[in-house]
């Protein structure tokens, strides 16, 4: 019998970053909504348009401490009406051939379709002298000019900023409907770790992960619950992990390698949590777990702090903001320069840290020394996430690349 074409045990490549990016922003489902006053919506993401409830400006507003008056009675000498106070009506017509004194604000009387700002003009007794023809139109800010009422202020997925906000208060919105907050329970893995703030005994180290996750948590819009660190033990990891999936989303760091150690895998699973990745072409971070289970989303961070750092960058904010109903929630990578080469490898995308300034409108990108996984110190000092992509030999510098910025 003529030998068959040799069968080579099919070993799955490891899925991309963007890949498993669109793996977990396909299991999102937008929370919902819930209203809050305007002054608590800052950072959050709009759920339902929010519509102006009048015109803005909502009357024909001078836009100069000035004069209001008829163009075609200009150039010219005109009597002095009064004068209009911002806050209060005016008279409902100005007469011809009259002028009105009137600040920044105030309500231009029909009739008058131009303000003369005060210091072009004179005034003599009860006359106002106007030595220069006004441009009809000039200084008026006519009602509606921003919006109109009933207009949308905010679309549905916009992350509200400080003018979002001004611009719904200026059109009469006190609350706003906005998509709730994830709630997020973290939990660290390691029989190592311990909490600042105690001794070292020998052979531990403090927990990192809690702190950079709690801080990323919040940023992200997340309300955060941190478990108690779990020591390597498989009773023990089941039950914070259990209790851990009461959450919208659980974030676990630690035991998700290889290791004899690495147990977090197999709890979740035996609790039911669905694995939907294991393991992603990409350094540092490659151990990176996602599952679900119902509507709870289930990462396993890499224990070493920068490695978890990495995942929740590319992987966990995505599917906070997808959660909190944002347009747009995929990892926003701009484009800058390398000024030193940097050692590409061979089958990952490297995401290395670097320190980046702006030259001649580019933003140049300074790759940090010390890019080893658990140098969290050294990558406290970057501001920039480089993407380096898998390949052989050195990426050169000046090479055109993505960034994240930190
Ligand atoms: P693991 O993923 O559990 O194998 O951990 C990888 C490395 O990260 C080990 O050196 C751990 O000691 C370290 N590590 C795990 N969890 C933390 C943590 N919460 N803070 C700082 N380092 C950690
Ligand atoms: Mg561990």
């Amino acid at each position: 019998m003529a030998p068959g074409p040799a069968i080579v045990a099919a070993v799955p490549d490891l899925i991309s970053i963007s890949e498993a990016v669109e793996l977990v922003l396909a299991r999102v489902r937008p929370l919902a909504a819930e209203r809050v006053p305007l002054d608590a919506a800052a950072g959050r993401y709009v759920a339902e348009a929010a519509h102006s409830l009048v015109d803005l400006p909502p009357f024909p507003a001078s836009a100069m401490d000035g004069f209001a008056l008829r163009s075609e009675d200009t150039p010219g000498r005109l009597p002095i009406a009064g004068r209009i106070v911002t806050g209060t009506p005016s008279p409902d017509v100005l007469a011809a051939g009259q002028t009105i004194g009137i600040s920044t604000g105030g309500v231009v009387p029909d009739g008058a379709d131009a303000v003369v700002p005060v210091e072009l003009v004179t005034e003599e007794g009860g006359t106002l002298v106007v030595p220069k023809a006004v441009v009809g139109g000039d200084n008026i800010r006519p009602r509606g000019g921003d919006l109109a009422a009933g207009d949308v202020v905010v679309a549905p997925g916009t992350r509200l900023g400080p003018a979002h906000v001004g611009a719904l208060a200026a059109g009469g919105v006190p609350e706003v409907a906005v998509g709730r907050r994830p709630r997020v329970c973290v939990l660290v893995t390691g029989s190592e770790l311990q909490a600042p703030g105690t001794p070292l005994g020998p052979g531990q180290i403090y927990d990192a992960n809690g702190s950079i996750l709690a801080a990323q948590l919040s940023a992200a819009g997340a309300e955060v619950e941190r478990l108690p660190p779990v020591r390597d033990d498989e009773e023990a990891t089941f039950a914070a992990i259990k209790r851990g999936l009461e959450a919208d989303v659980l974030i676990t760091t630690g035991g998700v390698s290889v290791g004899v150690h690495d147990l977090v895998r197999s709890a979740e699973a035996q609790l039911g949590v669905e694995e939907i990745f294991w393991r992603v072409a990409m350094r540092p971070g490659k151990p990176i777990a996602f599952g679900v289970r119902g509507s709870t989303l289930v990462f396993g961070l890499p224990g070493n702090p920068v490695s978890s750092l990495v995942g929740f960058e590319l992987f966990v904010r995505p599917a906070l903001l997808a959660l909190q109903g944002a347009t747009n929630p995929h990892p926003e990578f701009l484009p800058g320069r390398l000024v030193r080469g940097s050692k590409r490898v061979a089958e990952r995308d490297s995401l290395i840290r670097a320190r980046r300034t702006v030259r001649d409108g580019e933003v140049l990108l300074e790759p940090l020394s010390g890019q080893d996984s658990h140098m969290i110190a050294r990558a406290a000092t970057a501001d920039a996430l480089v993407l380096v992509p898998r390949g052989d030999g050195v990426l050169e510098a000046g090479s055109a690349v993505e960034f994240l910025p930190l």
